[in-house]
């Protein structure tokens, strides 16, 4: 399939000052969109100027959340080189949610291809500082209009890109997490593996609670039992007790992320053996009462690593390190991002650079 180009006026283009950048809130002057019909599959793929969307009011996804979305990054690396993060990875997971929420599969060749012509003709407005990067939202909805509850006929398949900042202005800023035990994200059997809209509408009230408490996110805990830790809001959670680090196994409600997986490989290099394994909250706050519990973060595309330096439970909080970033949770933070800007050998191979 040939991508139809239409490029955006000169004055549109112009790169503004990436001073301040915060996380989703600027975009590049360019979008992909390619529509998907039952009888036509999908077709006339174009890059254009960034633009609303007219959607029908009875367009499907309005009504019954049928979405779903990715999100990864490019990276301007030290060597002058843009790196994609395990952007295979990103495209596979995406045609996995599509899956489960009966959206049309896209071939991930042409996926990636779509990505990578984006990101070329917006490339200057990827901030070259460490620790920024540019954040790339792939998205498919369905527009079909009607008010009977049904698989669409009809998609859109969008890409849109953002300038982030890095994550962290001073360093490493541990959060502070809030467990709710009253509200539940992901059951088994339900959409918690996949990264679609309904899940983060369905978390919003807890995290509302935990805001107005002082905390930054909410830690889930699993539907049935409201027992074993699950995952953080945007993030999966990993807990280095002594000399082993544990995380929460992928049950069906837990979003497999990339991240997450990229710790798990690393970490055997780094001579710690990790496991995937149910986790209680009572052992967690156990391991912090007796001082086992070394160091708590979480993963995922955003912050990649961000440390957790305070946990509520049952309004009582527990203090994890002093409230500090742990040796090895700066380490992970510094070894994957190393990688990302080509400052450290992808063992791995990570990364495919822009001109691959
Ligand atoms: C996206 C996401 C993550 C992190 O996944 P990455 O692939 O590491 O970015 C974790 N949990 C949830 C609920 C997510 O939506």
């Amino acid at each position: 399939m040939e991508i139809e180009i239409f490029l955006a006026e000169e004055e549109k283009r112009k790169v503004p000052n990436f001073e301040e950048l915060s996380f989703g809130k600027i975009f590049t002057p360019h979008m992909f969109i390619m529509k998907y019909e039952r009888n036509k599959g999908w077709h006339s793929p174009q890059i254009k100027p960034l633009s609303n969307i007219e959607l029908h009011p009875a367009a499907i996804v309005l009504h019954y959340s049928q979405s779903v979305f990715e999100g990864l990054k490019a990276y301007y690396g030290i060597d002058g080189k843009i790196r994609f993060f395990r952007i295979w990875d990103h495209i596979a997971r995406l045609n996995r949610s599509a899956e489960r929420l009966c959206i049309p599969q896209i071939d991930p060749d042409f996926v990636f291809r779509a990505i990578k012509t984006l990101v070329s003709i917006d490339k200057e407005w990827i901030p070259k500082k460490k620790g920024a990067a540019l954040y790339i939202r792939p998205l498919i909805f369905a527009t079909q209009p009607t008010l009977g509850l049904k698989v669409s006929c009809e998609y859109l398949f969008v890409i849109i890109l953002s300038p982030v900042g890095a994550y962290y202005k001073e360093g490493f800023n541990p959060v502070k997490i809030y467990v709710t035990t009253e509200y539940i994200r992901a059951c088994p059997g339900g959409t918690g593996e996949v990264k679609t809209g309904g899940n983060y509408a369905a978390s919003l009230k807890a995290q509302e609670l935990a805001h107005k408490k002082g905390y930054t996110q909410v830690l889930w805990l699993d539907a049935k039992e409201r027992k074993y830790v699950e995952e953080v809001g945007s993030m999966n959670i990993f807990f280095y007790f002594e000399n082993e680090l544990i995380t929460p196994a992928l049950t069906g409600s837990i979003l497999p992320g990339v991240t997450r997986d990229s710790v798990l490989k690393l970490v055997p290099k780094l001579g710690i053996p990790a496991k995937e394994r149910k986790i209680s909250i009572d052992e967690v706050i156990e391991g912090i009462k007796n001082n086992t519990l070394k160091e708590c973060f979480g993963t995922g595309t955003a912050a990649v690593i961000s440390p957790v330096g305070e946990i509520c439970y049952k309004d009582k909080s527990y203090i994890i390190n002093n409230g500090d970033t742990g040796e090895l949770t700066r380490m992970l933070f510094d070894y994957i991002t190393g990688i990302q800007y080509g400052e450290k050998e992808d063992i791995f191979n990570w990364t495919v650079t822009l001109e691959d």
